[in-house]
């Protein structure tokens, strides 16, 4: 789904002008507000209005000492696919784990355990990116180097399933690589508790570097659908 709809859609079956959503404090938003207010923000990001919130010295003190992220972002390192950046929030908002390729493992699936559980962060967000190095790497049956090859292991196997698809191989291995976060991230026990009784949602997002947009990535499973939940 476009984000343009997909952030209509949201305003609107949440019955919320878009700007109250913009002004809304985002700490402590539903799974679906805190994503229609990432996406909005994607939109100012793409159409070059960023309003850059949260960002003042007044914001700085005042999470200095508390931090309530409304979102979790599991991304991947590159430098173009900043998540403040690119969804236009502040200081706090987002709790972020970066890694080459956004891939699952071990102690980045632990950070983002502990956004959704000790810091209360209702929705988590795995961003792929168009014309990722990590996942071209993937593709190239040629041996990476050696210091990232443990990355590349990791998305390997995803990516060799996706060739043959109709489509461009690395935007189809993108997406790919991103499907298997999400479910790698639902199928850890906390966060499937978590996503089951809906106070957690989990869904991937694909970044086009030239349009600046996110589009939703195949936001249909069962865990990752979220009951319609107010504040
Ligand atoms: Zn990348």
């Amino acid at each position: 789904m476009r984000v343009g709809k997909m952030v209509l859609v949201a305003i609107v079956a949440l019955g919320m002008a878009p700007a109250a959503l913009v002004a809304a404090e985002p700490a402590g938003l539903s799974p679906a507000l805190a994503l229609a207010h990432l996406l909005e923000g994607n939109q100012r990001f793409a159409q070059g209005t960023p309003q850059s919130p949260r960002r003042s010295v007044e914001r700085r003190l005042e999470v200095a000492h508390h931090q309530a992220p409304f979102a979790a972002v599991l991304c991947c390192a590159d430098s173009r696919v900043a998540p403040e950046l690119i969804f236009d929030q502040g200081l706090g908002d987002l709790f972020v784990v970066r890694v080459a390729g956004n891939i699952e493992q071990e102690d980045l699936a632990a950070s983002v355990k502990y956004a959704v559980h000790h810091l209360h962060a209702r929705l988590v967000v795995v961003v792929g990116h168009q014309r990722c190095g990590a996942v071209t790497a993937a593709l190239d049956d040629n041996e990476a180097p050696y210091y990232v090859e443990h990355v590349v292991r990791s998305i390997r196997p995803v990516v060799r399933e996706s060739r043959g698809q109709p489509g461009d191989p690395l935007v189809n291995a993108v997406h790919a690589n991103i499907r298997s976060v999400v479910q790698r991230l639902l199928d850890r026990p906390l966060i499937h508790l978590l996503a089951k009784a809906g106070k957690v949602r989990v869904v991937g997002a694909y970044y086009d570097m030239d349009s600046g947009l996110v589009d939703l990535v195949d936001d249909d499973s069962p865990h990752a659908r979220a009951p319609r939940e107010e504040r």
